[in-house]
């Protein structure tokens, strides 16, 4: 019995993934697992924090259930709450399996379109409430996964939040691969992402006909800018507090948390959407905004900086003038592939591995085209701003398995003392005596 007068709200999120149209022969339905997929009547499988009706074989019944609970327990811990009351869950193989009636019209809908729904109804009283979310969802492997980020969220806040973290955090548990950092998403989003006229971060999160369900860029869009604050060390410590305080209801807003950082996180954003692809790691590419440049003496002392092979854009420290020349060496030895050998900042013979630059406008925060440097020589500044330096290599194979650091020096051109040549400086064990 209850003593007070609940009010019950019942709310329907509807959700698309992947778009009807989308979802044949895209993504998941490929993969091998779902080749040759048994199916049986439907019952109940159940585990510690799921109640799953499917039609779906043991094997692949358990092999999901196994999955949504690693889920569950990534994002509870994320969230700091642990998950207290069983996850409900229709998941659907094949509709022939489903008696008339056995499945809830809103649900039947939903998977009708190939795609997932999660119900939910709260009583509330004052601040207590008490929510229950049911889940209806086809038997790919990501939309059981993203409905149940919405359930476990109901649930445990009595709330998912605004459209954009609703969905874009939906989005991260569908795409969630164990143990990785890596953009993981179906190649077919990043290159969507990648190709069409970025949305703005304030269109994202401000925009009002943003509804769920609405198409599948738009949720690609949500990911993006999920995925980005979420992993990027620059945002992410204050990313948890933000969705923490957006779903309990707490008074904060995306512009009252990064406000102060506004430009730093538009380039970020922006330069994901321009690099985005599967296995991107935008904890690795982060940009340092912490680090001091400077304008380099006449006087010849060099500027020194050491740059990993596990990284993006990192700084040299220095600031260079348009048309300026400038003589730099760099040495050491990296590699950017495992198993690779290691080579000099010249790279090896197909460009990989040789340092290249770029440079940072910090009053416009625009970054120009990129240009080859090497170990040692001279160049000329192509424009005011920092130089920012990398190891050549795709953007989407920059993980931790790259290895080595150059040390990176550089001065205005014929200034103080000559650099020497670090590849054909006599190491000091051949040094003739
Ligand atoms: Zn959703």
């Amino acid at each position: 019995m209850l003593r007070f007068a609940f009010c019950v709200i019942a709310v329907l999120s509807t959700v698309v993934g992947v778009s009807e149209n989308e979802a044949a022969g895209q993504g998941t339905e490929n993969s091998a697992s779902t080749k040759s997929r048994a199916t049986v009547s439907p019952r109940t499988v159940r585990s510690r924090n799921f109640s799953m009706r499917t039609d779906l074989g043991d094997a692949d019944s358990e092999e999901l259930v196994e999955q949504l609970e690693k889920m569950l327990a990534l994002i509870s811990r994320y969230w700091g709450r642990p998950n207290q009351q069983t996850i409900e869950m229709f998941v659907v193989k094949d509709l022939k399996n489903w008696p008339a009636g056995s499945l809830d019209p809103d649900g039947l809908r939903s998977i009708e379109a190939k795609a997932g729904v999660t119900k939910h109804v709260k009583q509330t009283q004052g601040t207590r409430f008490r929510a229950k979310s049911v889940v209806f969802a086809v038997a790919d492997r990501g939309t059981p996964q993203h409905e149940a980020v919405h359930a476990y969220c109901f649930q445990t806040f009595g709330e998912t939040g605004p459209v954009w973290y609703s969905e874009g955090m939906a989005e991260m548990g569908q795409y969630w691969v164990e143990n990785s950092a890596a953009v993981n998403c179906p190649p077919y989003i990043a290159e969507y992402i990648r190709s069409v006229e970025p949305k703005s971060l304030n269109e994202i999160v401000n925009g009002g006909r943003e509804v769920t369900g609405d198409s599948w860029q738009n949720y690609a869009w949500r990911w993006a800018l999920c995925h980005l604050l979420a992993t990027n060390p620059n945002y992410s410590q204050r990313f948890r507090p933000l969705g923490l305080g957006i779903l309990t209801g707490q008074r904060t807003s995306f512009e009252g948390v990064y406000g102060s950082m506004a430009k730093e996180i538009s380039f970020e954003y922006r330069f994901f959407l321009d690099h985005v692809g599967v296995g991107f790691r935008a904890d690795l590419c982060a940009w340092d905004w912490k680090s001091k440049y400077r304008i380099p003496r006449s006087t010849g002392t060099p500027v020194v900086a050491s740059v990993s092979a596990r990284g993006g854009w990192q700084p040299s420290r220095c600031v260079v003038k348009k048309d300026q020349e400038y003589d730099f060496m760099a040495s050491g030895e990296w590699q950017s592939e495992e198993g690779s050998p290691l080579v000099s900042a010249d790279g090896a013979d197909d460009g990989r591995g040789k340092l290249v630059g770029a440079i940072f406008n910090d009053d416009t925060y625009a970054i120009g085209k990129p240009f080859e440097l090497g170990a040692f020589g001279t160049w000329t500044a192509p424009a005011d701003g920092q130089l920012v330096l990398r190891c050549q290599q795709p953007w989407t194979e920059i993980n931790e398995e790259d290895a080595g650091k150059l040390s990176f020096r550089i001065k205005i051109a014929g200034a103080g003392k000559a650099f020497e040549d670090p590849r054909t400086a006599t190491s000091p064990e051949t040094k003739k005596p």
